[in-house]
């Protein structure tokens, strides 16, 4: 029987306007290594991936600076305007070598701190699933839906019994993901994760519950967090 490849997209286009630094957040540095390079050797480590695909901005100046830029198994194409553009990039760049049925996993560069106990399970948890799905947290606090006037007070509180952070890893197969992709971007659809694309085209993402701590770096003081916890796995 047709075995599967695993696949690797690392959106890595993004300017990261929140941090307002002198750099996209993906270079800036946590112990003197870029985020993305910590990002790609902890996915690297594990052994299923047959390739990876990074798409890049196209004013990008620091990727040939990183330990990435080096690594074989790493190939880079032109991202996009959103994250979307991006990753459907990367997987215009994978054709030829991805099939259909392969799997793909999404993960943002700007989340370095993925425990791989959770990848692990993400993969273990949906390689037999017929959609695919993503990390997720549920959600901790209480949650309220703000008033529009400004400033803003309380409509109601929501129940979060049923709320989840989305996170990434996403894994979804290559052929349906680049058709819900494509549908989406044609349409207009706002598409902030892979699993907003795959739930337009009809299809019920697994949630697979992953830790609370693979924080995606957007803010200057989310640099620390991420320093503390990879220093404490
Ligand atoms: O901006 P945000 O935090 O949502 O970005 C998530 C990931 O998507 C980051 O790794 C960023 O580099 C990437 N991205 C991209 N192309 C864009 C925008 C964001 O690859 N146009």
């Amino acid at each position: 029987m047709y075995k599967p490849s695993f696949w690797l997209v690392v959106p890595a286009a993004g300017i990261g306007q929140r941090m307002k630094a002198e750099c996209p957040k993906q270079y800036l540095r946590i112990s003197h290594r870029f985020i993305l390079d910590i990002t790609l050797s902890r996915l690297l480590a594990n052994e299923l991936f047959s390739g990876c695909m990074v798409p890049l901005n196209p004013q990008d100046r620091w990727w040939p600076e990183s330990e990435s830029a080096k690594d074989p198994r790493i190939q880079t194409c032109t991202g996009g305007k959103e994250r979307a553009d991006s990753v459907l990039a990367a997987l215009e760049a994978l054709a030829g070598q991805a099939a259909d049925h392969d799997w793909v996993l999404v993960h943002d560069a700007a989340r370095p701190c993925l425990h791989p106990e959770d990848l692990d399970n993400l993969v273990a948890s949906l390689c037999e699933h017929p959609v695919g799905g993503l990390l997720a947290a549920p959600v901790a606090d209480t949650l309220k839906l703000a008033t529009e006037e400004e400033p803003a007070g309380v409509a109601h509180t929501v129940d979060r019994r049923r709320l989840w952070r989305a996170l990434t890893p996403q894994m979804f197969r290559y052929g349906a993901l680049r058709s819900a992709l494509e549908v989406c971007l044609e349409q207009g659809h706002p598409v902030t994760d892979e699993s907003s694309a795959m739930e337009f085209s009809g299809k019920i993402p697994a949630l697979v519950e992953g830790r609370g701590d693979n924080l995606k770096i957007t803010v200057r003081s989310d640099l620390a967090l991420a320093e503390f916890i990879l220093g404490h796995f």
